[in-house]
């Protein structure tokens, strides 16, 4: 099906030794062709489906800023809409082939179960940006490095298996502030 393009390029060399270097803030961006597609196909309608995409070619590109550490920019150059098997205004069944990055879209309204009859247009539940936690748990058990959900006709966010808690974070259970540093 859709092989995924995925170049990993490594930007200049910070030291010989090839230690593991701790990956410190990634960056997601589309590119003019993907962006221009997903803004024409947005549609701002209360009643509709969220729709699935195949990230058919990606480049990640590795920036070392130190010895031990890395950015990453996470560029999206293709997506092809996927066929999906079952969608409602709160989800989208689908699924991209294995090792090709997946993107969906949050819709522009807040719908209570999974029927259209019960959305409004915007409200608490509308463009969401949040991925929810079926998102993350799929973006993990796929093993892919990033999903992408269009919240927006111009926004994109970008998520990574690292954002999510069970992945390996520490727990944040106080309920008060934290001071910052
Ligand atoms: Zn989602």
């Amino acid at each position: 099906m859709h092989r995924l393009g995925l170049a990993i390029i490594t930007l200049g060399l910070l030291g010989a030794a090839p230690v593991a270097r701790a990956q410190i803030v990634r960056y997601g961006v589309l590119d003019d062709p993907a962006r221009s597609q997903l803004r024409a196909a947005w549609s701002d309608d209360s009643t509709q489906s969220e729709r699935g995409y195949c990230v058919r070619r990606a480049r990640i590109v590795v920036h070392p800023i130190s010895p031990t550490a890395v950015d990453s920019v996470f560029r999206v150059l293709e997506v092809v809409p996927a066929r999906s098997t079952e969608a409602d205004p709160n989800h989208v069944e689908f699924t991209c082939a294995a090792g090709t990055p997946e993107l969906h879209t949050h819709t522009p309204a807040t719908c209570v179960g999974s029927s259209t009859t019960y959305c409004s247009a915007d409200g608490p539940g509308a463009y969401s940006c949040q991925p929810s936690r079926q998102d993350y748990e799929k973006l993990i058990r796929r093993g892919d490095p990033f999903g992408v959900i269009q919240c927006d006709r111009r926004a994109f966010r970008f998520y990574y298996p690292s954002d999510f808690l069970a992945h390996g974070d520490r727990a944040h259970t106080s309920t008060g502030s934290d001071s910052i540093r």
